[in-house]
């Protein structure tokens, strides 16, 4: 059976008197005269059940034995709670004991431990409160994606994790091979001869599904990417990660107004969900996370995005006298400190930035009339900056493989690319939404190495 138990979440739901088995892991226990306490919680809810054992159900030894971490079951019959804070608990009448937990030695004990901590036993973290809360938001989070997405009528396209074209023409790849690294095969000049590894070229881990996505906007008119995406840049931030997910929407019939309205929805539509399905979470997050969580999060869900070109940006930053540690001048790329003064001093509320010059920008971005700017969009929102990067693509043959060329790219690795606009070639846009920005965004974790279950970052791939 699936789960022969009801889930914790459940039970809360069920009337005084019900029957019901309890199963989970014990968050505390403690015994007093003829009675013992435990909050036992299945990662269901955020919300422990407490039970209450009587020593004649079970005897104080048996009891005893029982500690923080321990799973058990325990069928009993809901009754009202005298407790504050509860409406229910379970009066148990047998107690199974599938695994007990050394109390000396088990990790994960009551309160105190600092994230650091948690991050290096993140085989037993998701069992306390606040990660317990982060994974149940992320589950909300991603059902909330794919339902946005099928109800739009949009198909979930797989796109492959390894590839040997690097789509942003950029570094920060992490490698494929199976070649013996002491030993490789050599090219006449002394290279390593890539063709003899085992794709017969060199590859790589993706570090976006974009390329591909198109391929498939242009058959299915609207698609999504969702999965994993790697980048071996070697910063050490909390905002990035080198294996993060992505989600990628691709529309074909579309320009950057629309990639800018259905971004726009597409939050809105993540937020809402999880706010109607997870407030219990959201609840603990604003109390003892970060206290603008819920404030911010309501601001985005009633706000109408303001909508600024990377022009009047850099001049409003321009005005403003501060001593920015970055100097912004037009041309140059807005770091983390000017988005989130727009964002967060200027507008107080998102913000998509469009337009931006085209030397900052990936190759495939719609070359505007100005023959400066580019068809780009960030979607910039308070406490986090950037959360969302999008474009219109060029769809032009000509422009496109000129652009190409001057960006000093290899033309032959994009052939596929290019032939897309030569045979039925459109106008389409899409962006990109890294999850785990969106759950620091949900939750108020100010880590991003905290809202995901292992995290992969330079010098640290445990478990
Ligand atoms: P940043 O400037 O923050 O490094 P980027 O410009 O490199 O972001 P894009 O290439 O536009 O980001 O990727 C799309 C989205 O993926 C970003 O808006 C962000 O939400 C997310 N993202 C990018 N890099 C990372 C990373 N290393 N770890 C986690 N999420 C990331
Ligand atoms: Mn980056």
């Amino acid at each position: 059976m699936l789960h022969p138990g009801d889930y914790i979440k459940d039970i809360f739901q069920k009337p005084v008197g019900a029957e019901v088995t309890a199963r989970g892991w014990v968050k505390t226990i403690r015994h007093s005269k003829g009675i013992s306490f435990i909050q036992l919680n299945d990662g269901s809810g955020f919300t422990d059940l407490q039970v209450v054992v009587d020593h004649q159900t079970a005897s104080e030894e048996a009891l005893k034995e029982i500690s923080t971490g321990a799973c058990i079951s325990v069928t009993g019959e809901l009754v009202e709670s005298p407790a504050q804070g509860q409406a229910v608990e379970l009066k148990g009448n047998s107690i199974e004991v599938h695994g007990l937990a050394d109390a000396a030695t088990y990790k994960l004990q009551k309160k105190g431990a600092t994230m650091e901590f948690l991050r290096e036993i993140a085989h037993l973290r998701p069992r306390s409160n606040t990660f317990g809360a982060v994974f149940r938001v992320r589950n909300a989070a991603s059902y909330a994606i794919h339902k946005f997405f099928q109800e739009r009528g949009f198909a979930w396209v797989h796109t492959p994790i390894i590839t040997a074209s690097d789509a942003e023409g950029a570094g920060a790849m992490f490698g494929v091979t199976t070649l013996d690294l002491m030993n490789p095969p050599k090219t006449q000049e002394g290279g390593i001869d890539w063709a003899e590894d085992f794709f017969g070229k060199r590859s790589f881990l993706t570090v976006s599904g974009q390329l591909e996505g198109e391929i498939f906007a242009e058959a299915m008119s609207n698609i999504y990417t969702f999965g994993p995406t790697f980048r071996a840049e070697n910063s050490n931030t909390p905002r990035h990660l080198a294996e993060f997910w992505m989600v990628e929407p691709e529309m074909a019939f579309c320009d950057l107004d629309d990639d800018r309205r259905v971004a726009e929805e597409f939050l809105k539509y993540i937020i809402t969900h999880v706010m109607d399905t997870r407030m219990d979470d959201l609840e603990f997050f604003n109390k003892r996370i970060d206290d603008t969580v819920l404030s911010t999060l309501e601001t985005v869900v009633n706000s109408d995005f303001g909508h600024i070109t990377y022009t009047e940006a850099v001049d409003i930053l321009e005005k403003a006298n501060k001593s920015w540690e970055f100097p912004v001048k037009w041309g140059v790329d807005l770091q983390s400190e000017h988005e989130r003064y727009i964002t967060e001093e200027v507008f107080k509320k998102p913000v998509v930035v469009t337009d931006y010059p085209k030397e900052i920008k990936a190759f495939y971005m719609r070359m505007n009339d100005d023959g400066k700017t580019v068809r780009a969009m960030d979607v910039l929102v308070p406490r986090i900056g950037e959360i969302i990067g999008g474009s219109q693509r060029e769809e032009r043959h000509a422009v496109l493989v000129e652009k190409i060329k001057a960006m000093g790219l290899p033309l032959e690795a994009y052939w596929w690319y290019l032939e897309l606009r030569k045979y039925g070639s459109v106008p389409h846009a899409g962006f990109g939404l890294g999850l785990e920005r969106m759950i620091m965004y949900l939750t108020g974790m100010k880590n991003i190495r905290d809202v995901i279950p292992f995290p992969r970052t330079p010098g640290s791939a445990e478990f």
